[in-house]
């Protein structure tokens, strides 16, 4: 086992007694598990990570990376595809511990810590009615996944988390605590709306609420065809806006509940959420699907909201290689082509996963915040397990060759689901002005880009401590 790295530049003690929250070293019993991230074949050691316990530690772990120039990893719910959230040698802030929870149920708010996942903060909202859209996954922090835009089962319906975002308090590269809503700072509000953790930490959120009358959705289970594929997107695109679909066409897992001589052949496990007035409105919006072919197993029904958030299991941490694009159509050739590919592949898990967008997120115009890609259509994100080293280059190869055939004229990226992929990718996620929006912005909040461990937008007219 490698030796940690030396903290030469930390007096922990001295941390310890200047924060509220909780230090761990690397000799401390905790700190393996500390900086283990939900991503597989991410093996760092930081130098501290400080479990932050309120804005005035968030300020103080900023001046220290600051003062002794080592990397700082910002840590909300650690699902960071490609780990920013853990470094080598640096300081992690975590979040992890900023669980508070501050509910106005008459008022239709929400103020939330930025340590609490989405899956917390929807079953506390739900507890009175209530709710937003996050992702697909229930243990994504809010802090990471608000930041980046927030596409989930309620995009078509409500639009992306960061529509519901009315204000945030952030802790800047300077360790100013500030407030940032329509009124103040607006640049800065405009910008952490998809930007990122580039301009600083935010500690809270403060997000409108949404009443969901009836809650209709699950899982729906159908042998994949490329024309059931092409017949799950129409019917994804022809279904009222109350209802947001996420289709994975993948092998089918061994699972005890589906007959075993369907187990590793094509399926789509659909996720569908409909949000409405009643139930029979839900059962309606759904019965095309259930048309489509006989499903293998069909788990569709009325639920609370937090439901629909597949269980958690904190010892998962996959190897996957993923690609995300936008396109515009999934007509049958395009279904014919993500069929083929799948079948191509003899990868434990291989997924092409198809998201129709529209609705509610369309509306907002495209420079109201800084994710930039309201007019896209379909969300596609090609994924893949591999086992280590020996098959890494050849499971990136087809994730590559997936992600080739599929692309159209929509060359965007999501920036959440972005991997190690360079800055080219990056400004895929912030085209046009957005980017420069965002590294003039970057210029006046980060001058010296500290928050670099991101998916990162060096400030305007270049960073001093970018190289670092
Ligand atoms: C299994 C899985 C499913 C996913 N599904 C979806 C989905 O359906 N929809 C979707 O939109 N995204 C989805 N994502 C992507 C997810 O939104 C991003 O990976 C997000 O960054 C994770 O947030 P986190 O707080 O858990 O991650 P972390 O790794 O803790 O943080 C990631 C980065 O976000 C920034 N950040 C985190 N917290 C803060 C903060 N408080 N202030 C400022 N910056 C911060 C930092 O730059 C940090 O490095 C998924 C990811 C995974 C792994």
């Amino acid at each position: 086992m490698p030796t940690p790295p030396s903290p030469t530049t930390i007096s922990i003690p001295d941390l310890r007694a200047a924060v509220h929250g909780t230090v761990i070293a690397p000799d401390d019993p905790g700190y393996d598990e500390a900086r283990t991230v939900f991503i597989g074949g991410i093996d760092r050691r930081p130098a501290v990570i400080v479990r932050v316990a309120d804005a005035t530690d968030v300020g103080t772990v900023i001046g220290l990376a600051r003062e002794t120039g080592l990397d700082l990893a910002v840590r909300s719910g650690g699902h960071s595809s490609v780990g920013h959230c853990v470094v080598e040698g640096g300081i992690v802030l975590d979040l992890a511990d900023m669980k508070a929870l501050d509910i106005d149920v008459e008022g239709r708010t929400a103020w939330a810590e930025t340590g609490l996942t989405a899956a917390e903060f929807s079953t506390a909202a739900w507890s009175h009615g209530l709710a937003i859209g996050f992702g697909d996954t229930g243990s994504v922090g809010i802090g990471g996944i608000t930041t980046g835009g927030g596409v989930g089962y309620l995009v078509r319906k409500f639009g992306l988390t960061i529509d519901d975002l009315l204000a945030a308090e952030v802790v800047t590269a300077d360790g100013e605590l500030l407030r940032v809503d329509a009124d103040h700072h607006r640049d800065l509000f405009w910008a952490i709306r998809g930007g990122g953790g580039n301009f600083g930490v935010a500690t809270r959120f403060q997000y409108r609420l949404r009443e969901i009358p009836a809650f209709v959705g699950g899982m729906l289970m159908l042998p994949a065809t490329a024309e059931v594929v092409a017949g799950f997107i129409a019917a994804a695109e022809a279904a009222p806006e109350g209802l947001s679909t996420i289709a994975n066409v993948m092998p089918c897992p061994p699972m005890p509940f589906v007959a075993e001589e369907h187990h590793g052949k094509l399926i789509i496990l659909a996720l569908l959420a409909h949000a409405g007035e009643t139930e029979a409105a839900g059962q309606e919006a759904l019965a095309p699907f259930r048309d489509l072919a006989p499903p293998l197993a069909d788990m569709l029904k009325p639920m609370p909201y937090p439901e629909i958030y597949p269980p958690d299991d904190e010892s998962y941490h996959p190897l996957a290689i993923t690609k995300t694009m936008f396109v515009e159509q999934i007509d049958l050739p395009v279904a014919k082509t993500i069929i083929e590919h799948l079948e191509a592949s003899d990868a434990a898990m291989r997924v092409a996963q198809l998201r129709v967008l529209g609705g509610a997120m369309a509306r907002v115009p495209a420079d109201a915040t800084a994710f930039a890609h309201r007019g896209s259509r379909i969300m596609v994100n090609v994924a893949t397990f591999y086992e280590g080293p020996d098959d890494k280059g050849r499971r990136t190869a087809w994730v590559n060759g997936l992600a080739s055939a599929l692309q159209q004229d929509d060359y965007g990226a999501y920036v959440n689901f972005l991997g190690d992929e360079g800055e080219d990718r990056i400004r895929a996620a912030y085209p046009g002005s957005t980017w420069d929006r965002l590294a003039e912005i970057k210029a006046r909040y980060d001058p010296t880009n500290l928050f670099r461990l991101n998916q990162n937008i060096p400030p305007a007219g270049g960073a001093q401590g970018a190289d670092r």
